[in-house]
């Protein structure tokens, strides 16, 4: 059995009401470890365990780090995940609430990283919070779901942080003979890595990323998300901190669900659709979610921004 669940589709009314389209929300806020990430890590951790694997490493302490230390409690494997001093209080504590070891190295997510690789052992599996073709293909099931429920859209709406909920939602839609379906890529400005690489049309790696949508501060985006860029129809949109914090605001509002300002960036859009969004009737924004930000946070974030 997965580890993550099928989550609700459902018709917004208020977002339908906002843009004037046909709004529809996969709703993956709703997995047990508050994002879409468990799909992809969840089938990660089981393929890694039925390898023999004793221990999951990661360096995130967002939800990917999360998603690892749930995987690893449901799994019976012990988890440590190594998070830069950055990390804030509240992703610790709910990384520890899974049982997985939490260590603070480094000041930045870069000298992390190097610790969590130096601890590998033959018997350890290492968990990439973006780049693994194992969790493109745990994310791309959402698509299927959505398939399955007997909806097809035309226009799919998501956020991309380093691309790899983007790569498993293309995989998805392609299996489904999607593959003339748009994907509106959302990002906010200061970690716009997918746009700057469509930009250049190569990929690029950006001098530094500065976001309170800290699920989508990539560097840059991987090879997969990047081609995928190139071969199908794929809408790159930027917008500012602000949107992405007033839509998660909005979205508590209307949908009584708290979700992150990385998926606030994507609801941010379907509020306020582009021209190039409004040609479409029926639209699927990807409710990413994301636990690390209370709501104070996003208010004292928005004050400021
Ligand atoms: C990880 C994450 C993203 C971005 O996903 P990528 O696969 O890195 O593009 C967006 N929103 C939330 C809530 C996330 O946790």
């Amino acid at each position: 059995m997965s580890l993550h669940l099928q989550t609700p589709l459902i018709a917004s009314r208020p977002l339908s009401l906002a843009s004037g389209q046909e709004v529809w929300l996969k709703l993956d806020a709703l997995q047990p470890s508050g994002s879409f990430k468990l799909r992809g890590i969840g089938l990660a951790c089981e393929t890694f365990a039925k390898q023999g694997k004793r221990r999951f490493v990661s360096s995130s302490g967002g939800n990917a780090g999360i998603a690892v230390a749930y995987a690893g409690r449901c799994l019976g494997i012990p988890v440590t995940i190594v998070v830069p001093q950055t990390t804030t209080e509240r992703a610790r504590q709910l990384i520890a609430q899974e049982n997985a070891e939490v260590i603070v190295h480094g000041a930045t997510w870069h000298e992390a990283n190097e610790l969590a690789l130096s601890l590998l052992g033959g018997e350890d599996a290492f968990i990439h919070p973006f780049d693994d073709p194992l969790l493109w293909q745990g994310h791309s099931t959402m698509i299927d779901e959505v398939a399955a429920a007997g909806f097809k859209p035309d226009a799919v709406v998501l956020s991309v942080g380093g691309g790899g909920l983007f790569a498993g939602v293309c995989e998805g839609m392609a299996r489904q003979g999607w593959d003339d379906v748009p994907v509106f890529a959302v990002e906010t400005a200061g970690a716009a890595s997918l746009a700057a690489a469509m930009a250049q049309k190569q990929r690029v790696a950006l001098d530094s990323v500065k976001t309170y949508a800290t699920s989508l501060a990539a560097k840059q985006v991987c090879q997969r998300a990047f081609e995928l860029s190139q071969s199908r129809p794929v809408i790159s949109h930027v917008l500012s901190d602000g949107q992405a914090l007033e839509a998660c605001e909005r979205f508590l509002s209307d949908h009584r669900i708290l979700v992150e300002p990385a998926c606030g960036a994507a609801l941010a859009l379907a509020y306020a659709p582009s021209s190039a969004l409004k040609q479409y009737e029926k639209v699927l924004v990807v409710v990413c979610g994301g636990v690390t930000a209370t709501l104070d946070q996003i208010r004292e974030w928005r004050a400021v921004s």
